[in-house]
């Protein structure tokens, strides 16, 4: 069926790196003997541990628990002992240590009991706490909760399955298309029947014709009515806001979710662990990552959450000049010393860095106001405006120009002819604005609290003196009673003993 697509502004055309990388099929990677588990593995709030150092744990059994409804339990991603529960360092610049789980595997790789769910005699609801408890979260790098995405109440018109893949290096969705494409056709079928869609949107940039291919086969094979896109291949094309005006002319300003548009949208491999939870009792314990850059063995492998990343790096055989590894990809992942850190969730690609393959910036020089940037940005900002309010500090300013619609997708910096690290600016802007946001925000409570408690004591004040002046009346209603009864009495008295009263 021909569709009509909605070309969203600006975008650019880096250099896809993906052949290297995508003509290998996934690799399982082997097990390693420790694995680290940061508790914050998902927008939200991070669950809660619910083992204890030195017990026993079988793959895929709950080690921490979602308490609050956006937020995901965790599992061990195989069998062993809890090794220790403390700070470990996370894939981030800031190097920060973050609580983390810590098994040491006992080589079984022994699965806790998995039953499918029958979930089409259960109601919605708990098909969706069934998925938290899952530990089902969007693999697209988002990380967000997926049960909360399926709302009941959501009048969903169209269910969008993000294949679009557009960062360059990046093929781990492509592989898991063509390789598992049967999975995703029926875990979109689930989330149509859950969110009650009336269309399945398959969205597929054109450069992955085996996961076009292999998509439309399988949904001819499973007898379903779902429409497989090809997107003209241009980044960033699987943005979220992007995808969705590119399909449905729909814009979702930034305060707006898609599925107040009548709109939702999972990523591919997002919907495969949700076939896989449901259809195969099986919790997310391990995602594909793509491993390529500058490596002997470019590749897609299926690794253990909480495998080190150097681990799974060294897999693929980096050059001796490999000075730093990118966390996601080039153009909105970041940069990272070669590190340790554990392979999370959200993890979805490890670029080795060289000299070579990524040369260092040239520095930053003065805006030329060419307004290159202005027609990259598919925000249709004024990229060159936002950079100037933020390098002047003048934030009030920055969020005037729409700063808050920016998706910090780096297309501005990639045309920038003067070296600018625009996305830098607008991160540090948007900082700036969210820490005076916060501190108003303390500050508006802080008064707030101080007024009530001036009103309490006020009311307080007035309650006693209304107490005192009531307390005063009584008495004197007392005094005056008792003041006029005793005159009485001795009239009375005084009548009784006169004698011409007898
Ligand atoms: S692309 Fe760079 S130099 Fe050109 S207007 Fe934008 S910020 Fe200035
Ligand atoms: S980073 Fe922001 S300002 Fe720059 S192109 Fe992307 S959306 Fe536009």
């Amino acid at each position: 069926m021909l569709r009509t697509l909605f070309p969203f502004p600006g975008g650019v055309k880096p250099e896809p790196h993906k052949e290297a990388s995508a003509k290998a099929p996934i690799a399982s990677a082997p097990l390693p003997e420790r694995l680290v588990l940061p508790l914050r593995q998902s927008a939200g709030v991070a669950p809660l541990p619910v083992v204890r150092v030195g017990d026993r744990v079988k793959k895929g059994q709950v080690i921490a628990a979602a308490e609050q409804w956006v937020s995901a339990s965790l599992h061990a991603p195989t069998s062993g002992k809890v090794a220790d529960i403390g700070h470990y360092p996370l894939a981030h610049p800031s190097g920060l240590a973050a609580p983390a789980i810590v098994i040491e595997a006992d080589g079984r790789d022994e699965w806790r009991e998995r039953q499918p769910l029958d979930w089409q005699k259960l109601a919605p609801q708990a098909v969706r706490q069934y998925l938290q408890q899952s530990g089902v979260v969007g693999l697209g790098g988002a990380v967000f909760p997926s049960h909360v995405k399926l709302d009941a109440n959501a009048q969903i018109e169209e269910l969008i399955i993000n294949g679009a893949e557009c960062e360059p290096y990046i093929t781990c969705d492509d592989r898991l298309m063509r390789e598992c494409a049967a999975e995703i056709v029926s875990g979109a079928a689930l989330l149509r029947d859950l969110t009650g869609a009336r269309q399945t949107l398959f969205a597929i940039e054109n450069n992955k014709p085996e996961a076009i291919r292999a998509l439309r086969g399988a949904i001819s094979e499973q007898h379903e009515d779902f429409i497989v896109i090809t997107l003209p291949t241009r980044y960033p094309a699987g943005s979220l806001r992007q995808l969705v005006y590119a399909l449905t002319g729909k814009h979702a300003p930034f305060n707006v979710l898609p599925t107040a548009l009548g709109v939702q949208c999972f990523n591919v491999a997002t919907v495969q662990s949700v076939w896989r939870a449901v259809a195969h009792g099986e919790p997310v314990v391990r995602r594909v990552v793509t491993v390529s850059g500058n490596v002997r063995a470019p590749k897609n492998w299926e690794a253990p959450i909480g495998m080190s990343m150097d681990a799974l790096l060294q897999l693929s055989e980096p050059l001796s000049d490999t000075d730093g590894l990118i966390v996601g990809g080039p153009m909105m992942g970041l940069s990272l010393p070669l590190t340790d850190a554990p392979i999370t969730k959200g993890s979805n690609c490890l670029i080795a860095r060289s000299p070579r393959l990524f040369p260092p910036r040239p520095p930053e020089s003065p805006c030329i106001r060419c307004t290159a940037c202005a027609q990259a940005c598919p925000q249709g900002l004024q990229p060159f405006e936002l950079y100037w309010w933020s390098r002047a500090r003048d934030f009030a300013k920055a969020a005037d120009y729409a700063l808050a619609e920016c998706v910090e997708c780096g297309c501005c910096a990639y045309v920038c002819p003067a070296s600018i690290p625009l996305v830098h600016y607008f991160r540090f802007a948007k900082g700036e604005l969210a820490a005076a946001a916060r501190e108003q925000k303390m500050a508006d409570s802080a008064r707030s609290r101080f007024e009530f408690r001036q009103f309490r004591a006020e009311r307080e004040k007035a309650e006693k003196a209304e107490k005192l002046a009531k307390a005063a009346a009584a008495q004197a209603a007392k005094q005056a009673e008792t003041a006029t009864t005793p005159l009485a009495t001795t009239q009375d008295a005084t009548m009784k003993s006169d004698p011409d009263h007898a």
